[in-house]
Formats: C-alpha cells, sequence, structure tokens
C-alpha cells in the first residue's frame, strides 16, 4: 500500500500483479482518495475534527482535506491542524498527530483534536448517566458487601449473645454454629470453654459451700439454710453445736492425721444419725445440726443419741481414740429470731457445756450474763489470790493394801464475797488465760506447806498432793520457787507432791519434761493425772519422770459394769506397775468398784466413796478416824 500524488491530490493505493501462468499480465490497483469525506467519515466515528496535512517546505503544510467535529458547524470550525503540526497549538484544545507515510518525499500527517471544553461538556451531559450507573454500581457492591458480612457477623454476634448469656450465669445451651471455618472452630473452642467454666463453677460453688474434710455442708451453707428457716413461717428450729473433746491434744500428740480421721468419723456418725442430712462441719472440729422442731425434750433425746452412737472407740494409730462432744443446743424463735443470733446463742451454751465439762446444755438467759460475769471473775480473782477468799479442800488418797490414808489431794475452793463458792473449774481456766496461775499455784503451794506443818503438829505425817497446771511448767523460774518454798516452811522432800496432766507436756514437751526432770532430780514426787483422757502413748509416758499414775474417774466410775472400761483400767494398772509407777484410781463412788480395784492390785484409791473433799479441821478429825478408828472413837466420847 502506497501514497500518491495525482494531479495535486493524495491517493492512498494498493497494488496486485494479475498473473497468467509465470507471466505477468497486468496489475490491479485499488484505494481511495485522502478527501474530505474520508475526513468527515472519521471525524462522525472519532467525534472530534479531522485534517489531512502534506508538508510542502519547512513548516508549510498544504491542508488537503479537513471535516469539523460532528457537533460544530463546518464553517464555524477552525483550522488549527497548520498549528498542531508546526508545534503551537492553541492550550484550549487537546489533539494528537499520525504520520500516515511520505508522498513524494512529503511527510503526510492526520491531525485530530477537539476543544477542551465541548468535551467537557459532553461529558457533563453523560454526568447523570455517569451517576446513575455509579449508584447502581455502589448499591449492588452494598448488597454484595451485607450478604458477605453477614455471614461473618452472624455467628459472631451469636457467640457475643452466648457470651453474654453465659456471664449471667446460665450454661444451659451451646452456640450452633455449623460452618466448617475459623468460625466454626471458634464456636466450638467456645462451647468446650463454656462446659470448663461450667465444671469450675460447680466446683468453686462447692468448695463455698462444702468443707473439703469431710464433704458436709459448711458454715455458709447451714448460715443460710438457718437465714430461710428464720425468714419462713415455719414452725421453729433448733440448731444444736457440737464441738469435739480434746481434739487440740490429739493433732499434738498424734498428728493432725489422726485428728483429722477423728473429726471425720464424728462427721460420718452424725450423718448416719441425722436422716435429714441436716448436718453441717463448721471448720475444725465444730459441727451443727438443726433438728426441725423447738420440742426441748426431742433435742435432749438426740443430744443423748449422739453420746450414745459416739461411744464405740475409734482405733487409730494404736491409740483408742474416744469420740465425745460437747454440745450447745438453742431454738428458734424462742432464744433468737435470726440465724447469726442463734448460731451465738448455741455457742453459748457450747462454751458452758465444755466449762461445766457436760456433754450437752440448751441455751439459757443467764448465760449472757455469765458471760459479763466471767469478765469480772478475772478482776476478782486477782483480789482473792492476794485477800483470804481461796481456801484448800482436802481429799484422801486410801492405800487399799493397809487401809490407812497418808496421802491427800489438796483441790482449791474460792468463796466469793457475792457469788459464793466457785468451784476450780469455773476459774482455773481464766487464771491460765489471764496469767494469773503462777500466782495461784504459788499461794496453793504455800498454803499446802503451811498446812503440812500444822498437821505435824497435831501428830499426822501425811504427803500433799498439788495440782500444777500446764502454764506452771512454762515458768522458767518454777523449780526455784518451789526451792524457796521448800526451805520458808522447812519441809523434807516428801512433804508435798505435784499432779500433772499428760496434756501438760504436750505443747513444748522438750522443755516441760526438762523441767519435770529437774523437779523429781529435787526429791519430788510427780503423779499423772486424769490419765488416759490424753492420749499419751505408753512410749511418750515412759519418757515422763513420774512416780505415780492416776487413772481417770470417767474409766473408774463404769468400771465395775462396763467390760470395756474394765480392760482398758486392768492393762493400766498392770503397764504401770510394770514401769515401776504406783496407781491410784479416781472417782470410786461405791464399794463394788472400790473391791474390783483391789482385786485388779490398784494401789490407791480416791473418791466421793472414801471421803469427798472436805476442808483441813474436818479432814484431820476424819484422818484421825480412818487412821487410829478406836482412839478417835475414844477421843470422840
Ligand atoms: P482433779 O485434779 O481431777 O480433781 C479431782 C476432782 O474430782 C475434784 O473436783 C474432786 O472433787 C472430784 N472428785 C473426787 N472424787 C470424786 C468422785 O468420787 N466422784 C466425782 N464425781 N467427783 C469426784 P474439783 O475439786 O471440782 O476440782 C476439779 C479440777 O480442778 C481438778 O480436777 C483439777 O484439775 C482442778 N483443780 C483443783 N484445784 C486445783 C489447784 O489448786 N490448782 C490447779 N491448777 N488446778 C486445780
Ligand atoms: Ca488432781
Ligand atoms: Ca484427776
Amino acid at each position: 500500500s502506497q501514497l500518491y500524488l495525482l494531479e495535486g491530490k493524495v491517493y492512498q493505493l494498493s497494488f496486485a500483479p494479475l498473473k497468467s501462468g509465470q507471466q505477468t499480465v497486468g496489475w490491479i490497483g485499488y484505494g481511495y482518495q485522502i478527501n474530505s469525506s474520508l475526513a468527515q467519515n472519521l471525524a462522525n466515528v472519532t467525534g472530534l475534527s479531522v485534517e489531512f496535512l502534506l508538508n510542502e517546505a519547512n513548516d508549510r503544510w498544504l491542508n488537503l482535506a479537513a471535516a469539523a467535529a460532528p457537533h460544530m458547524a463546518n464553517n464555524s470550525a477552525e483550522k488549527l491542524g497548520q498549528q498542531i503540526v508546526s508545534g503551537h497549538p492553541d492550550p484550549a484544545i487537546f489533539h494528537t498527530s499520525i504520520s500516515l507515510g511520505m508522498v513524494n518525499q512529503q511527510d503526510l500527517k492526520a491531525t485530530i483534536y477537539g476543544s477542551r471544553s465541548s468535551l467537557l461538556e459532553a461529558l457533563r451531559q453523560n454526568l447523570w448517566q455517569l451517576m446513575i450507573f455509579e449508584g447502581l454500581t455502589i448499591f449492588l457492591a452494598m448488597i454484595v458487601a451485607y450478604k458477605l458480612s453477614g455471614r461473618i457477623s452472624k455467628p459472631v454476634k451469636k457467640l457475643v449473645r452466648q457470651a453474654q448469656y453465659i456471664a449471667r450465669g446460665n450454661y444451659d445451651s451451646s452456640v450452633d454454629i455449623t460452618e466448617k471455618n475459623e468460625l466454626g472452630q471458634l464456636a466450638q473452642e467456645f462451647n468446650l470453654m463454656q462446659q470448663a467454666v461450667l465444671v469450675r463453677e460447680q466446683k468453686i460453688n462447692h468448695q463455698l459451700r462444702y468443707n473439703s474434710l469431710t464433704n458436709l455442708p459448711n458454715r455458709y451453707s447451714m448460715l443460710e439454710t438457718l437465714e430461710a428457716l428464720c425468714a419462713g413461717d415455719s414452725q421453729g428450729c433448733t440448731l444444736i453445736h457440737l464441738d469435739i473433746r480434746r481434739t487440740k491434744t490429739v493433732n499434738d500428740t498424734l498428728g493432725y492425721d489422726t485428728g483429722n480421721l477423728m473429726i471425720k468419723e464424728v462427721g460420718k456418725r452424725l450423718s448416719d444419725l441425722n436422716k435429714e442430712k441436716m448436718i453441717f462441719h463448721l471448720g475444725a472440729d465444730e459441727f451443727a445440726v438443726i433438728l426441725m422442731t423447738t420440742d426441748q425434750m426431742q433435742a435432749v433425746t438426740w443430744c443423748k443419741n449422739v453420746e450414745k452412737f459416739l461411744d464405740p472407740p475409734l482405733c487409730g494409730e494404736g491409740v483408742m481414740l474416744h469420740l465425745q462432744v460437747h454440745a450447745g443446743v438453742a431454738s428458734a424463735p424462742m432464744d433468737a429470731k435470726d440465724a447469726q443470733l442463734l448460731l451465738q446463742k448455741a455457742d453459748t451454751a457450747l462454751s458452758h457445756s465444755k466449762r461445766a465439762m457436760i456433754a450437752f446444755l440448751p441455751y439459757k438467759a443467764e448465760m449472757d450474763a455469765d458471760a459479763g460475769r466471767t469478765l469480772s471473775l478475772v478482776n476478782d480473782l486477782k483480789i482473792a489470790i492476794e485477800g483470804d477468799q481461796l481456801q484448800l479442800f482436802y481429799q484422801p488418797k486410801l492405800d487399799i493394801n493397809t487401809g490407812v490414808v497418808r496421802d491427800l489431794e489438796a483441790l482449791i475452793r474460792w468463796h466469793h464475797p457475792e457469788d459464793g463458792m466457785i468451784p476450780p473449774d469455773a476459774f482455773i481456766g481464766i487464771a491460765e488465760q489471764t496469767g494469773q496461775i503462777d500466782a495461784l499455784t504459788r499461794w496453793v503451794i504455800r498454803e499446802a506447806a503451811r498446812q503440812y506443818n500444822a498437821w505435824v503438829a497435831e501428830g499426822l505425817t501425811l504427803s500433799i498432793a498439788v495440782n500444777i497446771s500446764a502454764e506452771n511448767l512454762k515458768n522458767q523460774n518454777f523449780t526455784t520457787e518451789l526451792q524457796e518454798i521448800w526451805q520458808e516452811f522447812s519441809l523434807p522432800m516428801d512433804a508435798l507432791a505435784l499432779e500433772i496432766t499428760e496434756s501438760a507436756v504436750v505443747s513444748d514437751p522438750v522443755s516441760a519434761i526438762g523441767m519435770l526432770c529437774d523437779i523429781q532430780d529435787q526429791g519430788i514426787k510427780l503423779s499423772i493425772d486424769d490419765y488416759g483422757t490424753g492420749y499419751s502413748s505408753l512410749a511418750q509416758l515412759k519418757q515422763l519422770p513420774v512416780d505415780e499414775l492416776k487413772i481417770d474417774r470417767s474409766f473408774v466410775d463404769k468400771v465395775y459394769s462396763d467390760p470395756d472400761d474394765q480392760i482398758i483400767v486392768r492393762s493400766t494398772i498392770r503397764m504401770a506397775h510394770d514401769m515401776g509407777l504406783s496407781v491410784v484410781a479416781e472417782g470410786i463412788e461405791d464399794a463394788e468398784t472400790l473391791e474390783w480395784l483391789e482385786e485388779q492390785g490398784c494401789d490407791k484409791a480416791q473418791g466421793y466413796f472414801i471421803s469427798r473433799p472436805a476442808p483441813a479441821a474436818e479432814m484431820s478429825q476424819w484422818l484421825k478416824e480412818k487412821n487410829n478408828p478406836n482412839k478417835a472413837i475414844s477421843a470422840n466420847a
């Protein structure tokens, strides 16, 4: 295809040879003129002005043909091609020039241009169409986005709702998301987490309401139950507050495992007894039982049943554990109208039962007054020790073999100016707790020493046993103080003896045993008091530097009828004798018991059957009659 200039007109022509065999017989030429109608066609197609320009000389261009853009009137169209191809276009137009080829060494160019303003005008005319189109596009995009996001946000919303549900403490439903993607996985994890939280919460809840040792409902549960009972219009109820005896001693001597064993066993037996399962473990060795009655007789019967149920001893660590409790009983609404107060009243009754050494006591209004009384007793006791309100009573220890009494036990009595006689159990504990026991014991020993000398002057040579508290053994000067008293009263070493309970040695055995050895070395005789209640094993007993063993009266008082107690007492006597100790049985109240003990080879006997504790004057009269009946009768006569 070539460009040709013929008679001042330019054509674009193509030629093809016509062949006959190998011989070219002619040429066919075809083409078109580069003229205005071509320009017009192009202008119509492009919508822009079109010009064809032929370069005649340097900057001179011959306009071969031109067509104005369709929207312009042909005549009004400016011919701008010259300026464009010469490199001086009008800034108001946009344009392009294309070289079409050479015609007789002259460059032929097509120039296309349009006015910027008319283009913008055209665009402006299309703006609405554009906006509608864009709007539609955005709308469609939003629908697609919504559909897509729905697939993500719906499960997330489900999870959020479930989280809020769980936060309110509901665990009974799970999220149902079936997608197999990450969200489905998340939902699965979420359900697992919900299960774990549920299990944990149930566990925490259990710990909040149940005691971990016995698995019985605890103090919190008990108060909740009591509150409900007190608030509702129920018929009223009775609360029994129980405390196991001697847990501390068991813990200290046999270890916490045995102590726990004992607590668990008591919990179990109480549960077996209480069919309604209203039994609570308040902590440590304290239990509570709620009875749905306000009848005191029923409560008392229940407490007696507890005693019976706990009676068979528990064997642990090679020792027999006696399961005994103290109990305080209070009823709602008579004693208290709300849960806290009811517990407080039952607790007050419990404290009284402990102090009175009674298994169970119902609450009485006077007990509250007693609490204040205890406080004032603390002050009164100081005055009593310094003044002349204390007195020693004496109880004989009969030598079973000879029928003679050479030993007495000194038992303290307090004549309170307002309250009358106060028994030792009501104030010894107070003296121990308020640091007054040293002064009290000093008073007792000095008084016993004085009485010893007084009896010697009367011709009676006796040995007086004095009760010593565990607290006394903590006083480092105790041995020295004893020496001073012996010197002051010029006492022979066997004038006084000391009685001490096994448990006194428990809290600090090394130092206590050391002190007891010092005392024994001085020549003072020692007795183990209340033997059998403190759970000391034979091995521990061997370590104690003692001369005498006193079997507690709880074993002696039923010994004539109870085969179990017979075994305990009989073996204790044999064991003590093997260890070279003399044996005293306490609490003998009848002839049969004394006879039985004599048969067992018991050395000494003490109890109401022989004599009640009595003041010194009465006792010296009794002693004279007892030890020398003929002389006494004649003296009386
Ligand atoms: P304990 O040393 O076991 O004294 C024996 C207690 O049993 C005495 O009670 C005595 O009256 C009582 N008793 C004696 N024979 C019988 C009997 O046949 N049947 C019954 N049911 N009881 C009998 P008491 O005098 O009330 O003394 C109680 C406890 O107070 C004593 O028990 C002792 O632990 C303590 N105590 C008494 N005096 C003193 C003292 O001067 N110092 C210290 N630290 N404690 C003392
Ligand atoms: Ca005693
Ligand atoms: Ca005793």
